[in-house]
């Protein structure tokens, strides 16, 4: 395989420049904590000492912060095929899934029913069972059941089916159309959360009738740790939707502060408290290394870094490690997973040779690509550590089974 030709066809090999990447490291973690764009430490230094530090509140104003949420959230939707004006950007996705969750529920009189998919991320599920907990039985039930029994499952008591577009274990990618298509069929709203797919992965919100979406500030949009997150919400549901956390940003008019709560005419509604001018600036000027570049281009590359992988890994015929994610391109988002017994270690001596990966339990080596800055180039010298570290395993070392809070 030649890598250095590979990385001189490259079409996008020059937006690599626009993000800091430590000498020597390969980062293979952008599904995980995106790298940082050259423009965003600028940005900050001037929204903190020329707005707030100069400007003040007046920045509010003058430097329309109070339209961030809605001014960053359409440009998310240009890359997620939605028109403007119906996600904001705010919060986390933990609190964006309880807002929509309980506006679903709200929308499908006579049907209490949420419905996913076994081995969804955690925290969908926990927020769906903090709803059934707070609502009670007759009013919200949670249920998860095997990927495979889900078309069977959608009954006429599911008020909303939620599901990952790519699974952050296996990194497989669901068929976002016909799901929602056939959830639509039976009646039932669909919330799709996008963590691993915004800024990667082609998906059509509004041409596939989505009626719901969360998405991460922090993965592949580059927002920086803990950036906000963002919601969608179709435009034909934003007359009825209604939410619990109808804070005063929510507001139609939060200026105004009447004694009453009278939600905003459109996915305003679905803001709580102030937003995080910081954290939204950042992701913000985040977003402009999308300017220019297509989500096709970027699937183009994407696919071709994890299929090359895939290849090489396959080459060394490495004992024991068995690859989880979909060989069919088609078919898988933009990370490869590899488990071994001794995941962990092997993450760990990966990370200790400057090749930066991540480990879920219970044995699973997560390899993330980001077509804006990983070369093919990376995928060589990944490969070859992995081969390296394991045909001589130096992953017994004891010092690589030392857990740390975050893995
Ligand atoms: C990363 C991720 C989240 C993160 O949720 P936050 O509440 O924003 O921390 C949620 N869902 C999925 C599928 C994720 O991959």
């Amino acid at each position: 395989m030649n890598y250095e030709k590979l990385d001189i066809a490259d079409e996008l090999s020059e937006r690599r420049d626009l993000f800091e990447l430590p000498a020597g490291m390969v980062y293979l973690d952008g599904n995980s904590l995106g790298a940082l764009p050259r423009a965003v430490a600028e940005r900050l230094e001037h929204v903190v000492r020329g707005q707030w530090g100069h400007d003040l509140i007046t920045s509010w104003n003058r430097h329309d912060w109070i339209n961030l949420p809605q001014r960053v959230g359409d440009r998310i939707a240009s890359l997620v095929g939605a028109g403007p004006g119906q996600i904001v950007c705010a919060d986390t996705i933990s609190t964006n899934l309880f807002k929509l969750l309980s506006a679903a529920l709200g929308l499908q009189e006579g049907r209490r029913v949420i419905l996913s998919q076994e081995g969804n991320f955690p925290t969908d599920m926990y927020m769906a069972e903090g709803l059934q907990a707070l609502l009670g039985p007759e009013h919200c039930e949670f249920r998860a059941v095997p990927a495979s029994d889900l078309s069977e499952a959608l009954g006429k008591d599911v008020a909303v089916l939620m599901l990952t577009q790519v699974n952050f274990r296996d990194g497989s990618l669901h068929d976002m159309a016909a799901i929602t298509r056939e959830a639509h069929r039976h009646g039932v709203l669909v919330l799709w959360d996008l963590a691993h797919s915004a800024g990667v992965v082609p998906v059509e919100l509004d041409r596939w009738k989505v009626d719901m979406a969360v998405g991460c500030g922090y993965k592949f949009l580059n927002g920086g740790p803990g950036a906000p997150a963002f919601l969608y919400l179709a435009q034909r549901h934003h007359e009825h939707a209604r939410q619990p956390l109808c804070g005063w940003m929510g507001h139609r008019r939060p200026f105004d502060f009447e004694a009453a709560y009278h939600p905003a005419p459109g996915v305003q509604r679905f803001l709580a408290g102030t937003p995080g001018i910081l954290g939204m600036a950042a992701l913000d000027a985040a977003l402009d290394v999308f300017d220019g570049v297509s989500i096709q281009q970027l699937r183009h590359k994407s696919s071709a870094l994890t299929q090359c992988f895939i290849e090489a890994v396959d080459r060394s015929a490495l004992p024991a490690l068995e690859l989880l994610t979909p060989r069919h391109a088609e078919r898988r988002g933009s990370q490869v997973s590899l488990a071994h017994p001794d995941g962990f270690a092997i993450s760990q001596a990966l990370i200790a040779h400057n090749v930066i990966v991540d480990f879920r339990a219970p044995n699973i080596i997560r390899f993330g690509f980001s077509p804006f800055y990983n070369r093919f180039d990376d995928v060589r010298i990944a490969v070859e550590t992995l081969a390296d570290i394991m045909n001589r395993e130096r992953y017994k070392d004891p010092r690589f089974l030392r857990m740390q809070k975050v893995t």
